[in-house]
């Protein structure tokens, strides 16, 4: 190679390196960041959908659990019909999408320098965050409870090891004992499920212990799907007759618990009526997560005020909130929901980063309450913003007609168990 050749190629290689390292007329823009915080139903949703919506984005999911356990379908292994390794899902299929998985706990959240710091002392940076990190409890609001005691009086409102306590302690129960379960004020997680759950602890009793009793004591006095529960109780355990496995006590004074001794496992009432139990099932009052009321985001309800179109904190802009955590007004806090608020949110999201308009979306629930092993009801609605945008209002819905045929109720049964399949599916796969 002669002397001017050799030249030329040198200064070409040098010039090309020059290049790639500083011209910025060449650099890549940077990829957006996207930091999910909470994998349950809404985290894992809006991560896997907005990946799906543009791959080049930068997405990190934050959880603190190994894997998710869910609350849908738990109340079937209070009564022995499904294992709790059937509750468990894992991430692999959202880090084979390409969303970078963290099992890690947030405990700091900074929207204004929108970063969030976690307990192993990471700092994760982000152009738009989504905060799905569910419920906490309002353990103030009944004196003599804590975290820590709800390792002996559970709540099994966040399924996994506390549906394993309430479970023992059902099974351990003495013959002819009684149970009192607690209902907190709305809103809480997951309207039915409380008297779902009743249903499905009588039809263990029935089997296994058939002079137990369950006591209910309900903060509020309207039961979701009352005729329907009340019916089923009446056929399979005389409920309003003198036998009745089941009693139900509800109202605000006569019913809303106001103290628990968990040495004695005796609840006091706002009337300051005792009652003493052998097996305790305290749910008690809820509010967003910890996190979110520690980041200053909720209001005096406890809920996050968000944007109905965006989802968006109406006080911190670049940080979304969805599921249970958001306050949504009508729309139930439900699985369902917050699968419906995550894809609202990832479409907005999306069109956000793209500088585009975003459109006035629609929310859905469904739901399917399991009463019986051959009768379930299901209960589906359609929201919108309503004209002047400040509220949402429901458009259409439905609920399983009391005086359907028999085998509607046992289709409902099994359409219930696909819809779990179904939404578990959409959600981690
Ligand atoms: P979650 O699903 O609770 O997810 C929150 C996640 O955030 C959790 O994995 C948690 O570990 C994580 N997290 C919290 N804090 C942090 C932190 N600081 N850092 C990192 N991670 C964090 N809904 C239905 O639609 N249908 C049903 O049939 C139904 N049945 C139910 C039955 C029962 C008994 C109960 C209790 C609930 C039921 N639900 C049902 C309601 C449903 O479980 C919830 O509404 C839904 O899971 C809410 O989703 P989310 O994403 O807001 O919260």
């Amino acid at each position: 190679m002669n002397q001017t050749r050799r030249l030329f190629i040198k200064n070409s290689l040098l010039g090309l390196t020059a290049l790639s390292g500083a011209a910025p007329l060449f650099a890549k823009k940077a990829k957006q960041k996207v930091l999910v915080i909470g994998g349950g139903s809404g985290g894992a949703t809006a991560a896997k959908y907005l990946k799906m919506m543009n791959h080049a984005l930068d997405i990190t999911l934050i959880e603190a659990k190994p894997y998710y356990t869910t609350c849908y379908m738990s109340n079937e292994v209070l009564s022995g019909k499904r294992t709790l390794a059937s509750l468990e899902w894992h991430y692999n299929g959202l880090q084979k999408r390409g969303i970078k998985i963290v099992q890690d706990k947030v405990i700091a959240l900074e929207p204004n320098k929108k970063q969030a710091i976690t307990a192993s002392g990471q700092t994760y940076h982000y152009d738009r965050c989504i905060l799905a990190t569910g419920i906490d409890f309002k353990w103030h609001e009944i004196e003599g409870h804590s975290a820590a005691i709800a390792q002996q009086i559970p709540h099994a409102w966040q399924a996994g090891k506390q549906t394993q306590i309430l479970h023992q302690q059902i099974k351990k129960m003495k013959m002819g004992g009684t149970l009192a379960i607690t209902i907190p004020a709305k809103p809480y997680r997951c309207t039915p499920a409380p008297y779902e759950r009743v249903g499905q602890i009588a039809h263990y009793f029935k089997q296994y212990n058939p002079s137990a009793k369950i006591v209910i004591f309900d903060s509020n006095t309207q039961m979701p799907m009352g005729a329907h529960f009340k019916h089923i109780w009446k056929r399979d355990f005389g409920y309003t007759t003198e036998n009745s496995m089941i009693e139900w006590r509800n109202g605000e004074d006569e019913s809303g618990i106001v103290a628990l001794d968990a040495k004695t496992k005796t609840l006091t009432t706002a009337f300051d009526d005792h009652f003493q139990a052998d097996v305790i099932n305290l749910i008690p009052p809820q509010q967003a997560s910890d996190l979110a009321v520690k980041t200053g985001l909720t209001d005096q309800s406890g809920w996050c005020p968000v944007q109905f179109k965006t989802l968006e904190s109406v006080s911190h802009p670049h940080l979304h909130i969805i599921g249970d955590a958001a306050k949504l007004d009508i729309l139930p806090k439900s699985a369902y929901a917050a699968n419906s608020q995550a894809k609202v949110c990832a479409i907005a999201i999306d069109a956000l980063f793209r500088q585009q308009v975003v459109d006035v979306p629609t929310y859905m629930n469904s739901c399917y309450a399991m009463m019986a092993e051959d009768y379930a009801v299901s209960s589906v609605a359609v929201y919108k913003m309503a004209q002047q945008k400040t509220e949402l209002v429901r458009v259409s819905g439905a609920i399983t007609p009391l005086d359907s045929p028999t085998e509607m109720f046992q289709r409902e049964v099994a359409f219930a168990h696909n819809w779990y399949r179904n939404i578990t599916d959409d959600i981690f796969n």
